[in-house]
């Protein structure tokens, strides 16, 4: 007989939250957790970032206090303390999971899990080679680590990864962000607005690549504005290490330039944790890197799924958490299970201006051979965006012509990772342009602008 029903490996986003579901369905489940229970995403990924955001956008705020009337001289900070209360945000939030655990009767145990080998239909897992427990199912919640360029490496002192990027002694005042995806940008918007001089260099032609190619660019004017220099195709050849500097020499179009900054952070994705797992006694394929799985999440070994960044994209903590719930759901054989429709899943960046995105680019819709309506309001437009004093930002929305539906939604300006869940509800719902535009939007409020970005693809905008 199995110890357990469902045991997860893995406590970050996907793994406990799959283990709360799981506990709830009525499931004896467990947790094997080798680190900190709230995987990277609570300790060193979307939550303390967040903290640091919060104190780079009001060091910039404390820096415009002249334009909303205020006076305030030698504004100064306390580096340390922003890094502390980065890292207590971080805490609270660990050790509010470990609490969910207790609550909702799931077992954490602590240590290295690997998969043993079946044992008629169960599966028998190893914690740090020494304890063996049996389950009935097994969920692989391993999630990634940052990946490594070859000849450009990571040493935690010069060449950071996003984790000493998150934590540093002092504030450095030059970086090289390598890489422009949410986590390059998010630094960089960070340390930028903390006072650093910031480079980014892109080998792509375009930053925050995933996303549409309008708001990339509003995005790389808006970034430039600031200070930030960004390099588009370009490529770093080297990383040479002096004393308390690095120096860097990058190639674009064959031309070739250095750049001696006082620290880089390599922002360049992910790699999964698939290594040690025991993948090689199952049927489990893993391809790019990622384990294979199908919409329920489940893998070729049957009673063994693969949830979270171990799996295929998007590498987020809330595609994460959705296939947690919707895995254990189909374990237990529920009516209401949905398989993931990743058309649907949101991206956000939170530097300053933000960036939220949902389903096709409008690059991707007109290779998809979609007759399409594209709306547009800007920022300047709206009241409330005036009123804050936030005026730059835009809201694009994108239709099939022919149908009426929402294809995608792309946004820049304040607050819009808050804003975009509105058109994921849309999304899910499958709402027609004409339930939209009958929709009733708060006024003065910044989701008018989605009104009216709608409003825009159909030819009857109001405030522009
Ligand atoms: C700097 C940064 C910022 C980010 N910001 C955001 C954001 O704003 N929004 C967003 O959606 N996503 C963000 N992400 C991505 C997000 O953190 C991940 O998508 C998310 O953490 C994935 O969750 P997971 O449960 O799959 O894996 P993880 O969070 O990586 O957790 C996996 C856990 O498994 C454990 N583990 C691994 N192997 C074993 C083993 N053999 N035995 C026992 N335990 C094991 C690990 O110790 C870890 O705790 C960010 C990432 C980074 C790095």
């Amino acid at each position: 007989m199995a110890d357990y029903d469902i045991v997860i490996i893995g406590g970050g986003p996907g793994g406990y939250v799959a283990a709360i579901r799981a506990s709830q369905l009525g499931f004896k489940t467990a947790v094997i957790e080798k680190d900190q229970m709230g995987g990277i995403c609570l300790n060193w990924g979307c939550i303390p970032t967040k903290a640091l955001l919060r104190t780079s956008e009001i060091n910039h705020l404390l820096h415009s206090l002249d334009a909303y009337g205020f006076k305030a001289e030698n504004i100064s900070f306390d580096f340390k303390k922003i890094i502390e209360r980065s890292r207590a945000v971080a805490n609270q939030l660990a050790s509010g999971v470990r609490h969910l655990m207790k609550k909702n009767k799931v077992t954490v145990l602590e240590g290295n899990a690997q998969i043993k080998g079946r044992l008629g239909t169960d599966i028998e897992l190893t914690i740090d080679g020494k304890t063996t427990i049996k389950a009935s199912h097994v969920i692989l919640a391993t999630g990634a680590r940052a990946r490594q360029l070859p000849g450009l490496e990571s040493d935690g002192k010069l060449i950071w990864t996003y984790k000493e990027a998150m934590v540093p002694e002092k504030m450095p005042s030059s970086l090289l962000v390598i890489g422009s995806g949410a986590i390059g940008i998010e630094f960089a918007s960070f340390y930028r607005l903390m006072g650093a001089e910031v480079t980014v260099v892109e080998v792509l032609e375009t930053i925050l690549p995933v996303e549409d190619k309008e708001i990339s660019a509003f995005a790389k004017k808006s970034f430039e504005k600031q200070g930030i220099k960004i390099h588009t195709g370009t490529t770093v050849k080297s990383l040479k290490k002096n004393k308390d500097s690095v120096t860097a020499t990058f190639e674009s179009s064959g031309k070739s330039q250095e750049l001696t900054v006082d620290r880089v952070i390599l922002a360049v994705g992910i790699v999964a944790n698939t290594e040690n797992l025991g993948l090689e006694k199952t049927k489990i394929k893993v391809e790019k890197g990622h384990i294979v799985t199908n919409e329920w999440c489940a893998t070729d070994e049957p009673g063994i799924y693969a949830i979270g960044d171990v799996a295929s994209g998007p590498w987020l903590a809330h595609k994460a958490m959705h296939e947690g719930v919707l895995c254990v759901e189909k374990i237990k054989g529920l009516k209401s299970a949905h398989p993931m429709k990743t058309k649907n899943i949101p991206g956000c960046t939170y530097s300053y201006p933000q960036i939220a995105s949902v389903g096709l680019t409008e690059d991707a819709a007109k290779a998809l051979g979609r007759d399409i309506k594209v709306g547009r309001f800007p920022y300047i437009g709206n009241g409330k965006a005036i009123a804050m004093g936030e005026t730059e930002g835009l809201i694009k929305t994108i239709f099939d012509g022919k149908t009426g539906e929402l294809l995608g939604a792309h946004m820049i300006g304040a607050e819009v990772t808050e804003l975009i869940q509105g058109f994921c509800l849309a999304k899910t719902l499958e709402a027609t342009e004409q339930e939209m535009i009958e929709t009733i939007f708060p006024h003065p409020t910044l989701s008018e602008m989605m009104h009216e970005s709608v409003l825009d693809a159909f030819g009857q905008v109001i405030h522009m």
